[in-house]
């Protein structure tokens, strides 16, 4: 069997991880205390939004973007990594999901295959969080929130230096976004990507079947996720 060469890009949040809640407590305090008041955010869903693209629209709904926009999106940012330790440790119940140590460690991201990242975190609070777990050093490479605020671009990134990774050109492999929202399921198709859609957060599987994925499961422990991998 010819295996093509394929390019993993995991998203983090609900989809690797369940983080309780932690990096949005660590965004809101954060944001509390560059803007002044973080009532902007507690409505906004964060699933698949990049965190430069969370405290753009939190400014924008709290009236407060003006031309220095940018200034204080790094701010909150900075902010935000500095809180973001003190979160996770006190979260009552972070943990890695079902089945990701063991997809990990399976022959199906072995043969001719770049394991990274595409994810809407900024690339040191990816990191945080999946140390906080153990998995830190499982990534080679990503396309983060730090690279784009768009997940479409971020993607392109993760889906590049994956490529280069296994010293092809990107139109050479197959690229494949694992992910838990519609935003991972657009942004995959966006680049060409296809998408293996996970259940372990806020939407379930015909939500994401309907959104487009070509392969969606209800937690990564299920059988046909490896061979989808493997592309065999
Ligand atoms: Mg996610």
């Amino acid at each position: 069997m010819r295996v093509r060469p394929t390019v993993l890009l995991f998203d983090i949040d609900g989809t690797l991880i369940h983080g309780d809640g932690a990096g949005r407590r660590a965004m809101e305090a954060a944001f509390a205390e560059i803007v002044g008041d973080a009532s902007s955010l507690r409505e906004l869903s964060f699933a698949g939004m990049t965190d430069p693209a969370i405290v753009r629209e939190g400014l924008q709904r709290a009236g407060r973007h003006r031309d220095d926009g940018d200034d204080t999106i790094s701010a909150v940012l900075m902010r935000y990594l500095e809180l973001l330790h003190d979160a996770i440790a006190s979260a009552a119940e972070y943990r890695l999901h079902a089945g990701v140590i063991e997809l990990l460690d399976s022959n199906a991201v072995r043969s001719r295959c770049a394991i990274g990242l595409g994810t809407g975190n900024v690339e040191r609070g990816a990191m945080l969080k999946l140390a906080a777990v153990g998995i830190a050093d499982r990534f080679a490479f990503g396309g983060y929130g730090s690279d784009a605020e768009d997940r479409v671009e971020l993607v392109a990134i993760g889906a590049e230096r994956g490529a280069r990774r296994l010293g092809l050109r990107r139109a050479d492999c197959r690229v494949v976004v694992i992910g838990d929202t519609p935003r991972d399921i657009a942004a995959a198709h966006a680049n060409g990507a296809v998408c293996l859609a996970v259940a372990t957060s806020v939407f379930s599987v015909r939500q994401l079947r309907e959104a487009g994925a070509e392969h969606v499961v209800a937690d990564l422990t299920d059988p046909s996720v490896a061979a989808m991998l493997a592309d065999a």
